[in-house]
């Protein structure tokens, strides 16, 4: 299991790195990072690799560690759809591979079953040692993956027009009305009084 490689990182390697980038051990991550090996496995490598997660936890943060797509540089895009799946692509061809949890596996793996499941943060984690290893035994039926074609490249380049919001004086997108969306009464915040 210490020999494994996932994306070209040994397993104990990656836990160190999921323990540093996201702050602790996380199966979630562990999954992706197998997800991620296969859809990369599956693909030609390009040097225009773009990401999309189908869920906002976890796999954000494996295509992050393991990839050059980032949330910053717009080449993660995030769905808050919460599947547990993500497609690697060609933003310059957008073919690229489609990987999701196999949920028939988890009849037959019950630590994934238990953590996959896990319905409210009260309820028992599987410790990450023995769920990781079921991951890593169940690896190859775990993941599944189908060659997918992109409606369109999900970066958005279009040229953001900014102007100046009449009541804060900061910058923000035209598109967005006559004032900001925080002077809207969009704010999630309120100042302090000085
Ligand atoms: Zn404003």
């Amino acid at each position: 299991m210490i020999d494994t490689v996932i994306c070209g990182i040994r397993f104990s390697d990656l836990i160190i790195q999921m323990e540093e980038f996201h702050g602790y051990r996380s199966p979630g991550i562990l999954v992706g990072g197998l997800m991620l090996d296969v859809a990369q496995e599956e693909m030609k490598p390009t040097p225009y690799l773009n990401a999309v997660t189908e869920t906002v936890v976890c796999l954000p943060d494996a295509v992050q560690l393991l990839t050059p797509c980032t949330i910053g540089n717009g080449f993660l895009q995030i769905m808050d759809w919460g599947k547990f799946a993500l497609t690697l692509y060609d933003r310059t061809t957008l073919s690229g591979v489609r990987t999701w949890l196999n949920a028939d596996v988890l009849a037959r793996f019950s630590l994934i079953r238990q953590w996959f499941e896990r319905k409210t943060p009260a309820e028992a984690k599987p410790p990450f040692e023995k769920l990781a290893a079921e991951i890593l035994e169940a690896r190859g039926d775990l993941i599944r993956h189908r060659p997918v074609r992109l409606h369109r490249a999900l970066k958005d380049s279009q040229h953001v027009t900014t102007i100046r919001c009449p009541e804060c004086g900061e910058f923000y997108p035209k598109r967005l009305g006559p004032v900001c969306p925080a002077c809207k009464g969009d704010a999630y915040f309120t100042y302090y009084p000085v």
